[in-house]
């Protein structure tokens, strides 16, 4: 017999699946929290009858709007823009923008979703949004995409603010993108606002370590929850999944602290370098040649590429998924398992599969879901609107300290929380239950 709370939840759940049909990753991501706040909701009752459960699965403003722009051959192509502005409570909407062909509203409220928990974590005064497009970076010139940014933007600007919404970057959207972003807004509004996106160049408002945050934050937290068990990353095997931005800057850290990442990928495949991946051939080929991880192992006669196949195939004592969404399946969860797997942290949003999720902790694991360990590239968003607030900008060392104070006390609050709902170690649950506290209070209030 299911408990009230039980009861009331499925009957919100059900009216989620109703109002957004086909969304599989964004009812994934609900079922997720829903899960995990069954206490909450007993101890909180309000949370269900001043409907903050309901509220919190509805986005405050939805955007879907056409983007137009002309390849190098002067042909015309159309795609479509999102910007879904979920939930406004502690902050405006902050969060980054995907580029890629896969990108459909359920992604983007998944992800939108994920966002306002994660952010409520950092303990910044920031709400949570999610934009991007289904247009597709790959293969095209800087012209192509500096047109497609510029088109985009041309809609968005008059959603964003830096009081209302600040978008970043995500998946095919980085440094570059920014630029061209900022650039047609400051044309079109005629306003320097330098708070009104994150990510940007450090000539021009941009912050010390943002580049860096998401990589280096997901490490932070695999090393404070390493040591809650008397561990840490020195002397470990590390297995990271992808190869863009988190990937390669949780590379940087794991080796500053000890470890080897002994492989790493892409979606054609993976590379594995037992000495340890080649920061600089790495950032060479990603970075500067926006090429293939193939090219890895033809630079670097000792490491090997594996076409197709599971990077999660490679024995480790430390899985860092940071690639894209459900990369990791029940099948890799028990590979990992069998090979004595100590740790799995999430470089990306909701890269494990709910039943890979679910066999990490009954295998006792320490698992750290996305919204807690990937948590360091938004808070250092949120360092960068402080430093364009108040017209300064801060050193590498300063902020890197702050980012790592930021982790650690994210890590805690998990912990803490777990611990205070009656399920030790278990940060899925520890991060559902601490983040939504925060927002639903915010929102009663
Ligand atoms: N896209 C990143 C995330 O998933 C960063 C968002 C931001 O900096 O606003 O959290």
């Amino acid at each position: 017999m299911a408990s009230p709370e039980v009861s009331k939840l499925e009957s919100i759940y059900a009216d989620v699946l109703r109002r957004n049909p086909g969304e599989d990753e964004f009812h994934q991501a609900v079922r997720e929290v829903f899960d995990s706040i069954v206490p909450v909701v007993a101890r909180r009752p309000e949370f269900v009858e001043a409907c903050v459960v309901t509220r919190v699965c509805e986005p405050e403003r939805q955007i879907i709007f056409r983007v137009p722009w002309a390849d190098d051959r002067g042909r015309v192509h159309i795609n479509r823009g999102f910007r879904v502005e979920f939930n406004s409570a502690l902050g405006p909407f902050k969060g980054g923008l995907r580029f890629h062909p896969s990108v459909y509203l359920g992604t983007i409220k998944f992800l939108g979703f994920e966002q306002i928990f994660k952010n409520a974590l950092t303990g910044m005064p920031i709400g949570g949004g999610k934009g991007g497009s289904d247009f597709d970076p790959k293969g095209r010139s800087d012209a192509e995409v500096m047109r497609f940014c510029q088109s985009f933007m041309t809609e968005l600007y008059r959603h964003i603010g830096e009081y209302t919404d600040v978008p970043a970057g995500d998946i095919g959207v980085g440094g570059r993108e920014i630029g061209y972003l900022f650039g047609q807004y400051k044309r079109i509004t005629n306003r320097y606002e330098s708070g009104v996106l994150t990510g940007k160049g450090l000539t021009w408002g941009g912050s010390q370590v943002r580049p860096e945050a998401t990589g280096y934050g997901a490490t932070f937290f695999a090393q404070r929850m390493l040591q809650t068990r008397g561990d840490s990353l020195e002397g470990k095997r590390v297995v990271v999944s992808g190869s863009g931005n988190v990937a390669t800057y949780a590379v940087e850290k794991v080796h500053q602290l000890g470890g080897t990442v002994v492989a790493c990928s892409d979606s054609a495949g993976y590379v594995v370098d037992e000495a340890g991946i080649d920061l600089e051939l790495l950032k060479q080929i990603k970075q500067v040649q926006r090429g293939r991880m193939s090219e890895y192992a033809d630079k670097r006669g000792r490491a090997r590429f594996v076409a197709g196949g599971s990077v999660w195939d490679v024995p480790c004592d430390v899985a860092m998924p940071s690639a894209t969404q459900n990369e990791l399946h029940a099948h890799d969860a028990a590979t990992l398992i069998g090979n004595g797997c100590l740790a799995v942290v999430e470089g990306a949003n909701m890269p494990t599969t709910p039943e890979a999720t679910k066999a990490f902790l009954e295998s006792g694991v320490l698992f750290a879901p996305g919204k807690a360990a990937n948590a360091g590239g938004v808070a250092t968003s949120a360092l960068e609107m402080q430093q364009n607030a108040s017209r300064d900008s801060w050193t590498f060392e300063h902020t890197e300290q702050r980012l790592a104070e930021i982790m650690n006390a994210i890590h805690d609050r998990c912990a803490e929380t777990a611990e205070e709902y009656g399920a030790p170690g278990n940060y899925v649950v520890g991060a559902n239950i601490a983040g939504f506290v925060k927002v639903a209070d915010a929102m009663l209030a």
